[in-house]
């Protein structure tokens, strides 16, 4: 018998597009193997924090636009219904406003033990769109984990079972490495608009989420210090709630002020952290 092509999708589905290399690739391969057009019933989702690169938007962008493939922006919102908001390149937030939001509502700073960020801006606005959106009852969830992340492919066999979507990791079984992703994009028309350092792209996901090491959130400062303005405002404004948990993203390394002083006292670009970890969409 055949083997069956990994990136044949089972409907109704939806495609968890990260923004980044690695799901562009995903999502060129599955349009691929249904022939440039997606069925029905699949759609290809992005959830927007507000605190991505704007190059990050543009890549969406043009993915949507090369592939001619519709990709769906979602936004968490507090004040709209099923606290999900619809918006497009144009419209999508830029200043971290979901993200400000949620801290807001939540009244302390997430952090890697208790990260609720990724959970409310990117899995639950996904699942509000399918749910309310396109009223799946279950659907197949397709992200973008390669071969050589054997790690997130662990967590994801170790998920909680009770979800209403199946995740399948196409890359994975078709034991995609990240050599063949940048293989793709240097001989693709056009790419992600940011550096790309031995497979990974440290300016990828939240421009400075607090799971990247110090190094790499300490070299992306240098290179445009104003980011750092936004992680400093939410870190001050929670402190002096009595509560240490509250006030700062990490309590294991300096605060997002502290990192930046030191940046602006060294003349040299940092090494970058090889372990970085970054958010994933269906951890
Ligand atoms: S990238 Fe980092 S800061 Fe952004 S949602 Fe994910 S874990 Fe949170």
């Amino acid at each position: 018998m055949d083997k069956v092509n990994p990136y044949f999708l089972k409907n109704p589905s939806l495609i968890s597009f990260s923004g980044g290399r690695t799901s562009g690739y995903m999502l060129y391969q599955i349009l691929k193997a249904h022939n440039g057009k997606l069925p029905d019933d699949v759609f290809v989702v992005f959830a927007n924090t507000g605190k991505e690169m704007p190059q990050t938007l543009d890549f969406v962008h043009d993915c949507s636009t090369y592939w001619d493939v519709p990709i769906i922006w979602v936004e968490w919102d507090n004040n709209s219904k099923n606290k999900i908001r619809i918006v497009d390149h144009n419209s999508a937030s830029r200043k971290g406003e979901p993200y400000e939001q949620l801290i807001d509502s939540k009244k302390f700073l997430p952090n890697p033990v208790t990260r609720y960020c990724t959970s409310y801006l990117k899995i639950k606005p996904m699942r509000a769109y399918c749910m309310f959106h396109k009223g799946f009852e279950y659907w197949n969830s397709y992200v973008g984990l390669r071969y050589d992340e054997p790690h997130r492919v662990a967590r994801l066999s170790n998920r909680n079972k009770k979800e209403r979507w199946e995740t399948e990791g196409p890359l994975h079984d078709a034991k995609v490495t990240v050599q063949h992703v940048y293989d793709f994009w240097k001989n693709n028309e056009f790419d992600l608009r940011l550096p790309n350092i031995g497979g990974k792209t440290p300016q990828g996901n939240c421009d400075l989420c607090f799971l990247k090491g110090a190094n790499t959130i300490k070299n992306i400062m240098k290179s445009d210090p104003k980011l750092a303005e936004w992680w400093i405002k939410q870190e001050t404004k929670h402190l002096g709630t009595g509560n240490d948990r509250a006030a700062y993203f990490r309590k294991d390394r300096p605060s997002y002020a502290k990192l930046l002083k030191n940046t602006q006292d060294q003349l040299e670009l940092f090494e970058f952290d090889q372990a970085t970890d970054t958010c994933f969409c269906h951890d």
